[in-house]
């Protein structure tokens, strides 16, 4: 049990910022699902805390073999099976994702779209090291592109699935970390804990509230030490950053980011970074990936698709787009110089 160190802040995109006095918070952290996890509970015997904590450690050590882009398990597996292109059951462990993942990618017209694994492979991001000065024949992205692989060529009859497009390989890097958040948050609910934050990497979801006030957490700057904003969380609230500068590489000065337009095939290149705050995480998560491709000119279009109402977008110009509802819930940090464009409301 400790408070938040200002370290923290610096690590991490988003994070607990204050410590009260008052109350206790008791703390963990451990690796899991390729990211720093911390579990932030507030109220609860440290011994139940302690329990809750071990069990979601487990859970998502699990999950993230499960669900792996690369690495062997249920998804490598289920992609194996894709690729047959004939009727097969998949793990139970990976299908309800991919129906989740199918129905979001629907919802955001294709711009979270999970079946790009093979364009993602391409890319050199189907490892843990990257690609150092060298991008992906253009042709060979050209050629995935028209393949044009997406959720609607995976037929789901029951448990049954049927693939019918040869491009299509799953990568849930854009939703699982979400997916992941909400079943933890169930489990510590099962607990009986209701006041909660579980971070994995910046991305979060909290629960319930910090004893008599609302936790409150900070948004990395895209591009500079310590946070770009902070905001209060009560109630149930994932908030979800996807940037440019999570996993990158440059090739003559310029950046080659993991967030991949499915249109192009190359990284989407008019936005920095996309902040969504949503009661789901896996919604959210989907959704900041989506807004990121989307771009400044489109974000609204999608996000009223997605019912997503809370929106930050950060241009490449540097030029800050909210929704009014997320500027009445965010405050920037005072020296913060950026043009703000408020948008039209989500709905
Ligand atoms: P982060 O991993 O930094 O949280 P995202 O949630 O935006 O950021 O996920 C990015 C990951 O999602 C990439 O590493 C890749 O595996 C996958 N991905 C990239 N582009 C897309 C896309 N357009 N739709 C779905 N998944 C994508
Ligand atoms: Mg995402």
């Amino acid at each position: 049990m400790r408070c938040i160190r200002l370290l923290d802040v610096l690590l991490l995109t988003a994070v607990l910022t204050g410590c009260s006095n008052t109350g206790t918070v008791f703390q963990d952290r451990f690796f899991a699902l390729g990211t720093l996890i911390e579990v932030s509970i507030y109220g609860v015997d440290p011994a139940l805390a302690t329990r809750a904590s071990a069990q979601i450690e487990q859970d998502l050590l699990t999950m993230h073999s499960n669900w792996h882009a690369w690495q062997p398990g249920a998804l490598s597996i289920t992609n194996e099976q894709l690729a047959t292109l004939k009727p097969f059951t998949p793990d139970p462990a990976v299908l309800p994702l991919l129906q989740e993942a199918g129905r979001l990618s629907q919802l955001s017209n294709g711009l979270f779209n999970p079946a790009i694994g093979k364009l993602i492979a391409l890319w050199g991001f189907h490892d843990n090291a990257l690609p150092i000065g060298s991008i992906p024949d253009s042709n060979a992205i050209t050629a995935l592109v028209q393949q044009a692989p997406g959720v609607n060529n995976v037929t789901f009859t029951g448990t049954q699935l049927v693939n019918h497009n040869p491009a299509v390989s799953y990568d849930l890097g854009a939703f699982a970390k979400g997916y992941a958040i909400d079943r933890t948050i169930e489990r510590l609910r099962e607990f009986g804990i209701q006041n909660a934050i579980v971070n994995a990497g910046g991305d979060l979801r909290a629960i319930g509230q910090h004893g008599d006030r609302p936790w409150r957490i900070g948004i990395r700057h895209p591009r500079q030490k310590g946070i770009l904003a902070s905001i209060e969380l009560a109630g149930d609230a994932s908030v979800f950053t996807s940037g440019d500068y999570e996993r990158f590489f440059e090739v003559d000065g310029k950046r080659y980011h993991h967030i991949i337009d499915p249109r192009s095939g190359w990284p989407a290149n008019k936005t920095t970074s996309v902040t969504v705050i949503h009661d789901n995480a896996a919604m959210a998560d989907a959704a900041s990936t989506a807004l990121f491709v989307a771009g400044p000119d489109d974000w609204i279009e999608i996000a009223r698709n997605m019912h997503i109402e809370l929106v930050m977008l950060i241009d490449t110009d540097g030029i800050i787009h909210m929704t009014p509802a997320m500027q009445s819930r965010i405050s920037l940090e005072p020296d913060t110089d950026a043009e703000i464009r408020l948008s039209k409301p989500a709905s």
